[in-house]
């Protein structure tokens, strides 16, 4: 096949379209990536990057950097926000005969983003382009277009594949008339960043889980511009309640201070909402069109899940449309990447989302007594640690795509 009929587009240039870009690019593929951003979004969500996927971004020693320009993170807690005791503490030294990384890095997204964005800068081949947005989608049997709208007007763009890669609200998914069931969480989740030192100052780890009955937060460490780093707290709001009253200052320190309790106010140096969803798309394929990442699957961020997810479509996907653009392998192929990272988003990741939140928020007393002893009695066990941290860490997932094989 001719190089130029085997361009891939990629619509959507977060962490997912750039990280298929390159994929693709270091294969030597032609690949168009346009995103509607006029440049990388600091943007603050994913920062937990789990061991199956470090596992995956070796190549080039991109998880290595990773761990340079974020944290290193072998260890989660529990805590019991009532008590204010700690209730369980897992260590991913258990993990070290199943992955390579037995820890998390704590990357912010932004930050892999610009890690991947470089090494696409060293590859003529691969064309990035911001402030492009994708607005329509046709295709026949041999080729697929999209519509893009950018400064010099309306363009379009013929390739042999697409990926959209274009987020929850993918136009790609929309475009191709792929169904996005599932449901809308009625509370918003709301992050607060500060530079309080929950490590020195209170005695929690890098990722540490409050369970609170009818609330909770998660609460983390991102290295941010260097040391000491920031911390994000994020907590379910109430849904009666408009944006304003819940980002106001008073609203703030009271959350803060109900989980925190401190004699000073809080510094919150950044306060985001977000809407959060549980939704997988009907399929990752539909001829010529592939989904990966959100544009595929959504969920609550209780567990740092829906980015790793992202990224182990973006690999799956990848390795097996190399084989197809330049093996001549069969397209089914593709359907099988459709069969494995569609199955382990309902099986594993909607399923561990929902379970985290509903642990960490129950409010029934027998049922609140029952979540903490058994997370007790995992984190006491070995076996029983290590096959939990199996699911957390997404390599139970990962053997799971993998054993996978098509339907006759
Ligand atoms: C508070 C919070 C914390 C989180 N923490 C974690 C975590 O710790 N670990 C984890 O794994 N996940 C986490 N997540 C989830 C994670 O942020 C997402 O899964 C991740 O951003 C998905 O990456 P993506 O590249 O698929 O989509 P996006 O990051 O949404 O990128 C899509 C890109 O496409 C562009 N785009 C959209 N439409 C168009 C169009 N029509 N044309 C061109 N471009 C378009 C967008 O501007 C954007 O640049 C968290 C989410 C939240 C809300």
């Amino acid at each position: 096949m001719a190089a130029s009929n085997r361009r891939v587009l990629i619509a959507g240039g977060g962490p997912v379209g750039l990280l298929c870009a390159w994929l693709l690019g270091r294969r030597r593929l032609p690949v168009l990536v346009c995103d509607d951003n006029s440049e990388l979004q600091a943007d603050p969500r994913a920062a937990t990057t789990h061991p199956a996927t470090l596992d995956l971004l070796e190549e080039d020693g991109l998880a290595d950097d990773m761990a340079r320009v974020g944290l290193v993170a072998p260890i989660f807690q529990f805590w019991d926000r009532p008590s204010g005791k700690l209730v369980a503490e897992f260590d991913h030294a258990v993990l070290k005969n199943d992955t390579r990384h037995p820890f998390v890095v704590q990357c912010e997204q932004f930050k892999t983003a610009k890690l991947l964005l470089e090494r696409l800068h060293a590859l003529a081949n691969v064309e990035v382009l911001f402030s492009h947005e994708v607005i329509g989608v046709t295709q026949d049997a041999d080729s697929v277009s999209i519509e893009v709208r950018g400064s010099d007007g309306l363009k379009r763009h013929t390739g042999t594949y697409l990926i959209g890669a274009d987020g929850g609200r993918s136009v790609v998914r929309k475009q191709s008339d792929i169904a996005f069931d599932g449901f809308t969480w009625p509370e918003r989740f709301i992050v607060f960043t500060t530079p309080y030192d929950f490590e020195q100052k209170r005695g929690y780890c890098p990722r540490s889980y409050f369970a609170d009955p009818g609330s909770w937060c998660n609460c983390f460490k991102v290295s941010a511009d260097g040391p000491p780093g920031l911390w994000r707290t994020v907590f379910p709001t109430d849904p009666s309640q408009p944006d304003a009253d819940l980002t106001r200052d008073s609203a703030v320190q009271a959350l803060m201070q109900k989980f925190f309790p401190s004699p000073e106010p809080y510094e919150v140096v950044h306060r985001n909402l977000y809407v959060t969803h549980q939704r997988v798309a009907a399929t990752f394929r539909k001829g010529r069109v592939l989904l990966a990442g959100d544009a595929a699957h959504v969920n609550n961020p209780i567990g740092g899940m829906g980015l790793n997810g992202g990224i182990q479509d973006a690999a799956n996907l990848c390795e097996k449309l190399a084989k197809v653009l330049l093996e001549g392998a069969s397209e089914q192929l593709l359907d099988l990447y459709s069969l494995q990272r569609r199955t382990v988003a309902i099986e594993f990741v909607q399923e561990q989302s929902i379970a985290n939140k509903k642990r960490l928020e129950a409010s029934d007393p027998e049922v609140r007594r029952r979540n903490l002893d058994e997370l007790r009695q995992m984190a006491a066990d070995r076996e029983r640690s290590r096959a939990f941290l199996l699911r957390t860490a997404m390599i139970a997932s990962q053997r799971r795509a993998a054993a996978l094989v098509p339907p006759i």
